[in-house]
């Protein structure tokens, strides 16, 4: 069965951080929708001044972070002592689980064109311990079919696999490059919630009267095992995202996202009292005068 266009959705501009221009293409009004996925952030500049203020040190709780640079470069460190920077066609993980502090700082070039995506995690693993890893192009397969190109970044294409396997859910990202005119299905269980993000050109969804989507668009798929997307009269580039619904209760304040309010004000509360990241993780050099809690990412 064909999947069907179920939403289509621009997003809204938005300043998150100390003062970065963003797309929050899915966020807080979208979550029974999207689940498991919570947010989608989306960046498309040519003028530095609009995201080198970056997100200093802030915390997170009971997500995952997926970041993916198509172009530009973006520095990270964090509570547990990481760091490093990740540039064109790179991509960040990092499991928040029971608390991290972090900073993601763009870094000045030319362009920068990327996402982040916010992933929830299960009840059950809100409090796991909290990791960050880092992947280069390099790192992430492409399955090139001619017409198509398809780079994973999480889950399987065509006996292929992406390196972000320990994301909890599961889920599958890839980016997908068709030629203009060029066709792209994709097979998945009928009842993940599947949506695209779209980069550059149009996207023809020809089991839909050939409806036309614009690009910065997302568009989520009602349930089917199949999904054909067709290019208009220029390249296209889109990223898609597909997971098992966890069908659990959102609590969602700001950095932190858990299943009910009691949780959300006991995170608060750590926050004030010092209590946030646990002893053996951190606090890898980041002194607490410095946190900002009024952020989202
Ligand atoms: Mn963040």
């Amino acid at each position: 069965m064909l999947r069907k266009i179920k939403r289509v959705v621009a997003g809204k501009k938005e300043t998150d951080g100390a003062g970065v221009e963003l797309t929050r293409v899915i966020g807080k009004p979208d979550v029974y929708d999207f689940d498991p996925f919570l947010m989608l952030d989306a960046f498309d500049h040519d003028d530095p001044g609009k995201y080198v203020k970056g997100f200093p040190w802030h915390p997170h709780r009971g997500i995952e972070t997926v970041t993916y640079l198509i172009e530009g470069e973006v520095a990270h460190g964090d509570s547990l002592g990481n760091s490093g920077t990740i540039t064109d066609g790179d991509c960040q993980w990092m499991t928040a689980g029971s608390g991290i502090i972090h900073q993601e700082m763009p870094q000045p070039q030319p362009k920068m064109l990327g996402v982040q995506l916010w992933v929830n995690l299960p009840s059950a693993d809100k409090m796991t311990a909290p990791r960050y890893r880092d992947f280069t192009a390099a790192d992430l397969p492409l399955v090139d079919n001619g017409d198509s190109a398809v780079r994973l970044i999480a889950g399987e294409f065509r006996g292929s696999k992406g390196p972000m396997e320990e994301i909890t859910v599961r889920p599958t990202f890839i980016e997908v490059s068709l030629k203009a005119g060029g066709s792209f299905s994709f097979f998945s269980e009928p009842g993940d919630t599947l949506f695209i993000y779209i980069i550059r050109g149009s996207a023809v969804l020809e089991a839909y009267d050939d409806r036309v989507i614009e690009p910065r668009r997302a568009v989520l798929f009602t349930e089917g095992d199949e999904l054909r997307v067709k290019a208009g009269p220029e390249d296209l580039l889109f990223l898609l995202f597909a997971g098992q619904p966890l069908g659990e209760p959102i609590a969602w304040g700001g950095p932190i996202v858990m299943n009910t309010k009691e949780e959300l004000a006991e995170a608060f509360r750590e926050l004030e009292e010092g209590t946030f990241i646990r002893k053996d993780q951190g606090p890898g050099g980041v002194a607490a005068g410095d946190v900002h809690r009024d952020f989202y990412r």
